[in-house]
């Protein structure tokens, strides 16, 4: 194996036995990219991979990382690939970058998204479409793309994404990899730029389940800056690795995987289900107690999501105004005319889009109809999974109901764009926790994701089942041959 193949906690172990040096990895990683980039093309920035930070300490997690471009580099170029951020340099880090900085971790790429995080298939950049590694005529999901194909095409160890309806778990999933979206309020979200703020989480994108274990460790905690972090202890998530899930309760939403009918989800395609339903067959060999379970509000899920979402993106996208950040368009005449032309140049299709359906929902005399409703039906979604936890510890269900899709395929169809995201949007409504890992191949050789849901800070159980299944099956060792 070359060492670009291997996972961090397997580069950890060999630089402590001085098996390799730093020097080793950074020139293995840099080979691997130059030798596959223009392929895959899942950066917007890459720097020759620098040498950790020297003040580090010794028994540190010196490794070199890939980040989303949505999170704040101090004096570095972040856009959230969008051009209305043209020449933006932040000021500060955002705590995660800080956090991976202090443990030692360098910073040597910035992968690209869809433009502020909004959408499933990363075609929504203001650069270039990233291409799946499995299959480069196919997407590698969205809007964390840049992270999950950078991660599976052995161009980074570990990476970051966001994820506020499904955005690190949907690619992850496409790509094969295994992504996990923590509970609302375990890592900071201080210096992510934020698409819709009661939602996103900054969280994992790795080769394997105790890659994600480490790099939730050193991510999570509570922030001062970001008063929705919360104040609760980080337990030391590998201890959850390699333990027994005989005799725990698994539920299995019978909504989740209907072919069609009415108040099911729809569109499950029949080789994900084949491999979700060997996928939980192979949990109740190793003892977990499988049970059907029922969480009736699920079919509003997609609608809630896309009246809250869009409407607090509308919110959060106000500030770019060609005042404070990034383009300014020139030649304008008034200030009024400065703001449109800076926001009609610098939006993408996408961006505008839900800026008017989010402003539209937020206005007067529809208000009450959408987003009031919405969030009322937001509070029934959370009470489903929160019945459902009564009596299960966990529950699994597909990650996407597709595998990678075609470039160009969904890109004059919002809607059925929009339904990437079936299986995930609900978890983030529900502010609880989740992971993607892969579970099997379709017959194209695209990769499937199984999704595993847990309650709200209960992480450990999510990677404890993950990792259990992982172990006993061979999916993570399959590799795109690129
Ligand atoms: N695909 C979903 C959307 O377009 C989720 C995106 C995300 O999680 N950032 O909004």
């Amino acid at each position: 194996m070359e060492i670009h193949q291997l996972t961090a906690h397997e580069l950890l172990e060999k630089l402590k036995s001085k098996e390799t040096t730093q020097e080793e990895i950074l020139a293995s990683l840099k080979k691997r990219i130059e030798d596959v980039e223009v392929k895959v093309k899942a950066f917007v920035r890459v720097e020759k991979p620098a040498h950790p930070h020297t003040r580090a300490p010794a028994d540190s997690y010196c490794l070199p990382i890939a980040v989303k471009d949505n999170i704040c580099i101090q004096g570095q170029l972040t856009s959230c690939a969008s051009k209305i951020l043209e020449g933006f340099r932040p000021p500060y880090d955002a705590t995660v970058i800080r956090k991976l900085k202090e443990a030692g971790c360098g910073i040597y790429g910035q992968t690209n998204m869809d433009e502020f995080a909004f959408g499933s298939s990363c075609e929504n950049s203001c650069y270039f479409p990233t291409r799946n590694p499995w299959n480069l005529a196919c997407v590698p999901g969205g809007s964390s793309g840049g992270s999950a194909s950078a991660v599976a095409a052995d161009e980074a160890f570990w990476a970051l994404g966001s994820d506020t309806g499904g955005s690190i778990r949907q690619p992850a999933s496409f790509c094969g990899v295994v992504g996990l979206k923590p509970t609302y309020g375990r890592v900071s979200r201080y210096g992510l730029i934020a698409f819709a703020s009661s939602l996103d989480q900054i969280g994992p994108i790795t080769k394997d389940v105790q890659d994600s274990a480490l790099l939730l460790k050193l991510i999570a905690g509570h922030d001062r800056c970001d008063a929705t972090s919360v104040n609760t202890g980080v337990p030391d998530y590998t201890q959850s690795l390699g333990k027994d899930i005989r005799g725990l309760k698994i539920g299995v939403p019978k909504e989740y995987f209907a072919l069609s009918k009415e108040n099911q989800l729809t569109g499950i395609d029949p080789e994900v289900k084949q491999c979700v339903e060997e996928a939980i067959l192979q949990l109740k060999k190793l003892g977990a107690q499988v049970k059907e379970v029922s969480l009736p509000h699920s079919a509003y899920a997609v609608p809630v999501y896309y009246i809250i979402a869009t409407a607090e993106a509308s919110s959060n996208l106000e500030r770019f105004d060609g005042v404070q950040y990034g383009l300014r368009h020139k030649g304008a005449v008034s200030l009024h005319d400065m703001y449109e032309k800076t926001r009609d140049s610098g939006f993408g299709y996408e961006a505008k889009r839900r800026i008017i359906l989010g402003t539209y929902v937020l206005s007067h005399g529809y208000y009450e109809a959408y987003y009031l409703r919405a969030l009322k039906v937001r509070a029934l979604i959370a009470n489903d999974f929160a019945n459902v936890f009564k009596e299960c510890d966990c529950i699994v269900t597909p990650t996407s109901p597709t595998p990678a899709f075609a470039i160009g395929e969904k890109t004059q169809n919002p809607l059925a764009m929009y339904l990437s995201d079936i299986y995930t949007i609900s978890v983030n409504l529900a502010g609880i926790p989740a992971i993607s890992v892969p579970c099997g191949l379709s017959k194209a050789g695209l990769p499937v994701g199984l999704q595993i849901i847990a309650k709200a800070f209960d992480e450990e159980m999510l990677l404890k089942v993950a990792h259990a299944y992982e172990q006993s099956t061979p999916w993570h060792k399959e590799k795109p041959k690129i």
